[in-house]
């Protein structure tokens, strides 16, 4: 499979390279040519497959014969090694709980993905890669987890000292092997920039690549678990809508996707916070970034959305068109407050404030008795302790995972500036 460049001026390339590269050198995004649905007798009899099967029919298209059909099952079979499952919490409402992985958000699979196919790619390459990556919270556990021993693959993950919750701090710095957390004097703005300035700079001597969800390698693969959702719900023979809680906008691109292979798809809805750039340009018309707000649903505080250019794509532009299949929302943290007292009230089902944000999203689209919505819950109420206990009567258990992590000791390089990040990266 070969991909293009959405900034259109840097050749086509294969998916190595794409993933090793990670974005085009015309800084643009990487898009697959050409995207083949899925045949129609596949989505009747998706009960007789299992998981893993079903995987490997949405993503062999993308991979192409770069990846052995045997390597590329093995791939699978450890990246999606835990349960998906819809929670019914009301008549017509499901919960996608995404967080049974190892670091309980849904970004372990993209992260598990994208390490194994870089691992798989860089047997054969003198250099080793290093997989730079910026983090606001979940990515940089789900990155460090997923990436922990990848051979010829080294990590370094850069956070704002202060501006991550203790639980995802340990997630990732306390990994060690080939893993390194940079620990920034600043906030996650600064972070991402220092990341940017690494990847245009020539005087870096080491091959750099990114585990954003830019890269196809961690974006393709949330296409799995919107199949795994219709597989569960489909006997019910109603209309499917779901509420994806959106802040860079991969994992509602990854199920815009799965709705062009042919999975049977009503209608999107982009759930955000204040952070409302997207649900402004469906309304407006003006595509208007602006610098991010901080919210108790932090993993989505995104200004500008790297990948709704992807969407854009998907629709060819047409305005119209996307409208048809998604719509797009803003709630305040008051407002998912009490969604999450709502949800608890009624169902006795502990959202974290992401999931409300979604579940908001299905509130607001108000579904009709033949449609069933699900909002993907993306990651463990755990994960966002505080907001959590602060908002609802409840003790969170802290799952094994976390335990795991908890008590083991932090390690972090302290730097405050770029020049010490680039004196990092050519000196190790
Ligand atoms: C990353 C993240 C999101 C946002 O996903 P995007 O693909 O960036 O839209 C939502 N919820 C949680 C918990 C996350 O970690």
């Amino acid at each position: 499979m070969n991909y293009y460049s959405l900034n259109h001026t840097s050749p086509n390339t294969t998916f190595k390279d794409a993933v090793v590269n990670g974005i085009a050198p015309d800084r643009g995004l990487y898009f697959p040519e050409t995207i083949t649905p899925i045949s129609k007798e596949f989505f009747k009899n998706i009960g007789d497959y299992s998981n893993e099967q079903i995987a490997f029919e949405v993503i062999k298209q993308f991979v192409g014969n770069e990846i052995p059909e045997s390597k590329l099952i093995e791939i699978i079979k450890k990246t999606i090694s835990f349960d998906f499952p819809v929670v019914k919490i009301d008549k017509n409402i499901g919960s996608l709980e995404l967080f049974h992985g190892p670091t309980m958000a849904f970004k372990d699979v993209g992260a598990r993905f994208m390490s194994q196919c870089l691992e798989y790619f860089s047997q054969d390459e003198k250099e080793e890669v290093t997989v730079l990556v910026a983090t606001s919270g979940d990515t940089g556990g789900a990155v460090a987890n997923g990436f922990l021993n990848a051979k010829g693959v080294k990590v370094v993950i850069l956070y704002p000292s202060g501006k991550v919750s203790d639980i995802q701090e340990k997630q990732l710095t306390t990994l060690g092997n080939n893993i390194t957390a940079l620990e920034v004097d600043g906030v996650f703005d600064d972070c991402q920039e220092m990341v940017k300035s690494a990847f245009l700079d020539t005087e870096i001597s080491r091959k750099l690549t990114s585990a954003n969800s830019i890269n196809v390698a961690r974006w393709l693969p949330q296409m799995f678990y919107f199949f795994f959702a219709y597989k569960q719900v489909h006997q019910q023979h109603k209309n499917i809508v779901f509420s994806v809680p959106s802040g860079n906008f991969g994992n509602i691109c990854a199920g815009l996707m799965a709705q062009k292979l042919g999975l049977p798809i009503k209608h999107f809805i982009a759930a955000t916070n204040v952070n409302d750039t997207v649900p402004n340009y469906l309304e407006n018309g003006k595509y208007d970034p602006k610098p991010s707000i901080a919210t108790i649903s932090n993993a989505m505080d995104v200004g500008n959305p790297s990948n709704f250019i992807r969407i854009q794509e998907l629709f060819q532009n047409h305005l119209s068109a996307l409208k048809e299949s998604f719509s797009s929302y803003s709630f305040t943290d008051h407002e998912t407050r009490e969604a999450m007292k709502n949800i608890y009230n009624k169902s006795s089902y502990v959202a974290d404030p992401h999931g409300a944000v979604g579940f908001l999203g299905l509130e607001k689209y108000d579904l009709s008795d033949t449609e069933f919505g699900i909002f993907l819950e993306t990651a463990h109420p755990v994960k966002f302790l505080d907001v959590v206990e602060e908002t609802l009567p409840v003790k969170v258990d802290i799952p094994p995972q976390i335990e795991k992590v908890i008590d083991k000791e932090k390690v972090a390089i302290k730097i405050n500036s770029y020049e010490e990040l680039k004196a990092f990266l050519n000196s190790n």
